[in-house]
């Protein structure tokens, strides 16, 4: 039987629950709902207007009901009365196929049809900046290599370990914090989970985050490039893929020719992955900002550490692909804007299309792509641009028949507005190319 919430709500103290989602373009809204209300809400959901967040809706369409689900519960740790809870998007008596979570809970019906079972970790990277947005917080982070600079990674001390204390209360299992590779830039890693589960906590991380920050009166942002001239937000991805226990893991074969650990099934989801990545690209950085990441001319650190092309590698971070270690993959593309529902679903389907189709990812490439990128032959490079982007998602056959026409031609409408809103705006490298020409 599902956890009783009104049980729940008595047992641990809970007031009030936050019914959440996350919209297409990766907003998170809820409702805060008395837990007086929560047994009715478990059955029927919360009610929204699905016109008034990012989704394919009009002001005319039925109500929006979001069901939770109970096994997402977290209490906040830093006001342990609220309980988070991640919903389900519910319109007419069915799930909302064009939702973020329903679309990732379809893949993973359909891999777990196939005996599968993807896990994934995110590394999710962020900035402390000022409250207007404009700098970094820290005046004395100025190093031109700030990675792992520890003085001012302790100068943040109290707010990290409030996160990270936070995290080993919940049983995330956090084991490092780091200054990143741009001043003000820090990422937090925990274990790697069951790919829902590491969705929800990629999207709790994200509003935890933001929320311990104000407390501190810093203000944390996962923007994919804030600052032109440092090193963006990321949000890579390990990869695995295990058989339905959960206990062995369909990606390690020890006698891989290759010596590098992967079994064919590894490699065909990881050439379906690579397969798909040009029409994936406005998923994992679906906004005008996130381009200037990717393709992004080199920071004041020495690199990017972001690709530019659809290559895969060994132990080597100038790839799109890198593989660290024996039975899994580590995908670089995603930024700190992506949906973190739509970025397992987009990988999930892409890799099991490559599974059922053995797609090949062809050679590892062993060059540094930042240096020598110019020596690979025939290497597919990453759309330049979000329109690119989104023309390639809508165009593709994959996608769609994985994903579904009802989400690609939601998010491909949404996402055209968004780059119909940013040409309609003027920038001030427009003034100044051009007002004297
Ligand atoms: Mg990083």
């Amino acid at each position: 039987m599902a956890t009783d919430l009104a049980k729940v709500a008595k047992d641990k103290k809970i007031k009030y629950f936050l019914i959440s989602f996350v919209d297409l373009f990766g907003v998170l809204r809820a409702k805060l709902v008395p837990a007086r209300a929560i047994k009715e809400m478990q059955k029927d959901g919360a009610g929204f207007a699905g016109f008034a967040a990012w989704l394919d809706m009009s002001p005319a369409d039925s109500d929006m009901f979001g069901v939770p689900d109970p096994d997402s519960l977290i209490q906040l740790p830093w006001k342990p009365e609220v309980g988070w809870l991640a919903a389900d998007l519910w319109m007419d008596g069915k799930e909302v196929e064009a939702s973020p979570r329903v679309a990732l809970k379809r893949q993973i019906a359909k891999a777990a049809k196939k005996g599968m079972r993807m896990k994934t970790g995110v590394e999710c990277e962020y900035f402390l900046i000022n409250a207007d947005g404009s700098a970094i917080s820290d005046e004395r982070d100025t190093q031109s290599k700030p990675c792992y600079d520890q003085s001012a990674l302790m100068r943040r001390y109290d707010v990290i370990s409030e996160i990270c204390d936070a995290m080993i209360k919940l049983g995330w299992g956090p084991y490092q914090n780091d200054h990143e590779d741009a001043n003000g830039q820090f990422e937090m890693n925990w274990d790697y989970d069951d790919c829902l589960k590491t969705a929800d906590k990629h999207t709790f991380f994200k509003f935890m985050v933001k929320t311990i920050a104000e407390q501190h009166d810093l203000r944390a942002t996962f923007m994919p490039k804030p600052f032109s001239n440092l090193t963006g937000n990321g949000c890579h991805a390990h990869v695995s893929v295990w058989d339905k226990t959960g206990k062995k893991n369909l990606f390690h074969d020890a006698k891989d020719k290759e010596g590098m650990g992967l079994s064919k099934t590894a490699y065909h989801f990881l050439g379906g992955v690579m397969h798909s990545t040009e029409a994936l690209c406005s998923i994992f950085n679906p906004t005008v900002n996130s381009y200037k990441r990717i393709n992004a001319p080199r920071t004041t650190s020495g690199a990017t550490w972001s690709p530019n092309t659809i290559t895969y590698g060994g132990n080597n971070r100038t790839h799109m692909v890198r593989i660290p270690d024996e039975g899994r993959f580590e995908l670089r593309l995603m930024d700190g804007a992506a949906n973190p529902y739509l970025l397992q679903a987009g990988v999930l389907a892409a890799g099991l299309d490559g599974v059922a189709n053995k797609r090949d990812p062809g050679k590892r490439l062993d060059i540094n792509m930042y240096t020598e990128g110019h020596k690979a032959k025939n290497v597919k490079k990453l759309p330049l641009n979000l329109l690119d982007a989104v023309r390639l998602t809508d165009k593709n056959k994959v996608l769609r028949k994985e994903l579904g026409d009802d989400l690609i031609d939601a998010y491909v409408k949404l996402k055209m507005q968004d780059w119909e809103d940013y040409c309609a705006s003027i920038s001030q490298w427009e003034r100044d190319r051009t007002l004297d020409v």
